[in-house]
């Protein structure tokens, strides 16, 4: 008797523990046979087994991106508008030049692009360091300027990432809705190198972000696709890297997508499970 009452506490901790609720057996049988859970729980009991007891549950969290890199670039910057000379200089992109940085754009009601990247890129990488990745951003806050673009890439090809994730929203006509991953142009001596790995990490940001809702651009490209010659980013950098343009900041449905938390966090579990797709499948 006092064996099976014994049992009947054990299984009440595990059931608990599971979240589930499960009427009390009259016949008590090994716990690991009648509950059910995907956690793998360890119990530990402390102290006279009948009368109390302390229960440790441990979860074995599947890390696939366990050493790997990964560069997140949340464009433009907040106070990037009050410094025009310093983000205005021109920085050779490999093909030609172009300015250090942008002010970005913002929707009808004033929500920033520059705030939008920093709050999206901060869910990715608590995602993606959830999952074992090597985070590092190209920026450390939403109150400064730049880094210029050609910074931005040598960033990534410093912590030789596996991995970069440029995260803008774009300033698009009003009518037009939708996003789209840009990919770098297969141009010889530049991005001939990284053209096929980031043409791979576009599909699969491609894939995982259709899954958010938000529709494929129907402004520009091609089924949520460009290819473009004249990014900083893409062409200096030497490991595989792509734009996500999460949206249409200027259209009004996309816009109310982007400033709704609920939206942001579906769309950094689609970054993050996009990663795990082009780094760890
Ligand atoms: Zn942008």
């Amino acid at each position: 008797m006092r064996a099976s009452l014994s049992g009947i506490c054990l299984l009440l901790i595990v059931t608990a523990c599971s979240g589930g609720t499960v009427a009390l057996p009259t016949t008590v049988g090994s716990p690991s046979t009648t509950v059910t859970t995907t956690m793998t729980t360890t119990v530990t009991t402390i102290g006279p087994t009948t009368t109390s007891s302390t229960v440790l549950a441990t979860t074995t969290v599947p890390r696939p991106l366990l050493g790997n890199t990964v560069v997140i670039d949340p464009g433009h910057n907040g106070m990037n508008w009050a410094h025009p000379e310093e983000i205005g200089r021109l920085v050779y992109i490999g093909n030609g030049s172009k300015a250090c940085n942008t002010t970005g754009t913002s929707t009808s009601a004033g929500y920033t692009e520059a705030e939008f990247t920093w709050a999206l890129a901060q869910l990715v990488m608590a995602r993606l360091e959830d999952l074992g990745a090597t985070v590092v951003l190209t920026r450390q806050d939403d109150d400064g300027w730049g880094p210029c673009i050609d910074e931005r890439a040598a960033i990534g090809n410093r912590n030789n990432a596996d991995a970069v994730i440029s995260i803008h929203a774009d300033g698009g006509p009003e009518s037009g809705r939708g996003f789209h991953v840009i990919r770098p142009a297969d141009t010889v001596g530049l991005t001939d190198d990284i053209y096929e790995a980031s043409a791979l990490l576009a599909v699969a940001v491609h894939d995982s972000y259709m899954e958010t809702g938000m529709p494929v651009a129907d402004y520009i490209g091609a089924d949520g696709y460009t290819e473009r010659d004249d990014l900083g980013g893409l062409n200096l950098s030497d490991v595989p890297a792509v734009f996500l343009e999460t949206g249409n900041m200027r259209n009004d449905e996309d816009a109310v997508l982007l400033a709704d938390p609920g939206f942001r966090d579906t769309a950094a579990a689609a970054i993050s499970a996009a990663l795990v797709r082009f780094l760890a499948d």
